[in-house]
């Protein structure tokens, strides 16, 4: 697979993002919070998903306080969540937004490391809900959404572990290998009906609670913050990565 970066010198214009609608999952921590501000920043609406309500409304107040556009609010746990609940979902957004012009696929579980010859059945399904099985049916009911757009764009969120297989990683490695499947398999569907291009990215080390859980002997403050990847993650948002499709990113 070959992996491919921002150009290093890339500078987002400041209303790269005006006028959009970007949904953006786990949006109350770590790096789907930062992208949630950063793409309000640059003028987007953005719609914020997650489990935690009280997390979700400090983003919504820190991006109102900005003087961003009013965000929206979507409390939803993506471990449980039916498929009635994303058809619903979708067609609630339906009836609010004119179009989505982007979706940022950022939640994500670690579950146990270990062998597999002991992992827990249960975890490794939680993961496989979260990590895998929600990007589908979210992306699945809001193709209609997307296709509304003159150029949206989906980001699916990779790792390293999701490229090369490593020992004990489990179910989460699993999971971000099928992510980047399902990127293929999608980009290629939509390459020639659509104007939706799909790419991963791989945020890499970064500074968030999940890092400090998967590596306790790390010093945190080592790892660059979530804002230091914003880059990446507006270029692949905005219309400056337009006709780039089906190709896998890392962050730096
Ligand atoms: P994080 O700080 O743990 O944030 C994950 C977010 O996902 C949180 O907002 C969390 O909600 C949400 N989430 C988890 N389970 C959910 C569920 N069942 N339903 C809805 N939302 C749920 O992790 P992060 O480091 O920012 O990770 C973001 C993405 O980058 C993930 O896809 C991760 O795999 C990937 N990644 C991270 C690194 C890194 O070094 N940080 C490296 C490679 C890849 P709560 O806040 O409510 O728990």
């Amino acid at each position: 697979m070959q992996i491919l970066h921002i150009p290093q010198d890339y500078r987002p214009r400041a209303n790269l993002l005006q006028g959009r609608n970007i949904l953006v999952t786990g949006a109350g921590d770590g790096i789907g919070r930062s992208a949630a501000l950063s793409y309000a920043r640059y003028g987007a609406t953005v719609l914020l998903l997650g489990r935690t309500g009280s997390k979700l409304e400090a983003v919504y107040d820190e991006i109102e306080q900005a003087g961003g556009a009013k965000p929206a609010i979507i409390e939803m746990d993506l471990a449980s969540a039916s498929e009635d609940s994303y058809r619903t979902l979708a067609d609630a957004l339906g009836n609010e937004f004119e179009r989505l012009d982007g979706l940022l696929h950022n939640a994500a579980l670690l579950g146990d490391r270990g062998p597999i010859d002991s992992a827990g059945y249960d975890t490794w399904r939680q993961v496989m809900e979260v990590n895998v099985n929600a990007q589908f049916a979210l992306t699945r009911y809001l193709l209609p959404l997307l296709q509304l757009s003159p150029g949206a764009s989906i980001v699916l969120t990779s790792s390293t572990v999701g490229r090369v297989g490593r020992a004990y990683w489990g179910a989460y490695a699993v999971s971000k290998f099928a992510t980047e499947g399902f990127m293929q398999v999608l980009a290629q569907e939509l390459e020639n009906t659509s104007r939706i291009r799909v790419n991963t990215l791989n945020p890499k080390a970064t500074n968030t609670a999940m890092r400090r859980l998967a590596y306790p002997a790390e010093t945190p403050s080592d790892n660059p913050s979530p804002e230091d990847i914003m880059g990446a993650y507006l270029f692949l948002m905005g219309d400056d990565s337009a006709g780039i499709t089906g190709r896998a990113f890392d962050a730096r």
